[in-house]
């Protein structure tokens, strides 16, 4: 099997454990001078390789590495004035650097939403290490849809698993599962 599959710069040198009592860290956008910053202060959870069009991937990733953690737990703290939202008419509001186009955090404004409280974040933008490591591969097929040689599916596919990332062409069945135990709910309420 061929390594020669780049799936993220932050996952293709394998995956690193999350350090025990780690407690956040910040982020900082691509520009080089006038950095936005983003204070993260609390571990992430769900954190995941994602092949969807919509999160942002460095230059030449096939993947994005995304995570989430609560919004009360995610500061702009520099150069809020740079940040604008990518898509107001997405499900996520993903505020991105006018500068650099770095996407610093994605959030819901939706409260009907299974995933509103919870900030979506990119942890490989910050220079800490310990964060929670990614745990899946979600919206595989999706990669195509950027421009991935559909031929190529297999080798990701088997390079995901070899890096002990499953990949599923949704999310998770765990979190499918939050989502439609969610959907029941708000349906038994209605
Ligand atoms: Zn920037
Ligand atoms: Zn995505």
């Amino acid at each position: 099997m061929s390594t020669s599959v780049a799936i993220h710069p932050a996952i293709d040198a394998g995956i690193k454990p999350a350090t025990p009592g780690f407690g956040g860290g910040t982020l900082h956008c691509k520009c080089a001078t006038d950095q936005v910053e983003v204070r993260i202060s609390a571990q992430t959870a769900h954190n995941h390789a994602c092949g969807c069009t919509k999160c942002w991937k460095p230059k030449g990733a096939l993947f994005a590495q995304v995570a989430v953690v609560s919004r009360d737990k995610v500061q702009v703290t520099a150069h809020p004035e740079k940040l604008k939202v990518v898509d107001s008419s997405a499900t996520i509001q993903r505020y991105a650097c006018t500068g650099c186009g770095v996407h610093m955090f994605g959030r819901i404004e939706n409260k009907n939403h299974a995933f509103y409280g919870l900030d979506f974040v990119h942890t490989e933008l910050s220079d800490a290490s310990g964060w929670a490591p990614p745990e899946f591969a979600a919206f595989v097929s999706s990669i195509i849809e950027s421009g991935a040689d559909p031929a190529n599916m297999p080798a990701v596919r088997a390079r995901l698993k070899a890096l002990g990332l499953e990949p599923y062409d949704c999310l998770s069945p765990a979190l499918m599962d939050f989502i439609a135990t969610h959907t029941a709910k708000q349906k038994a309420t209605a």
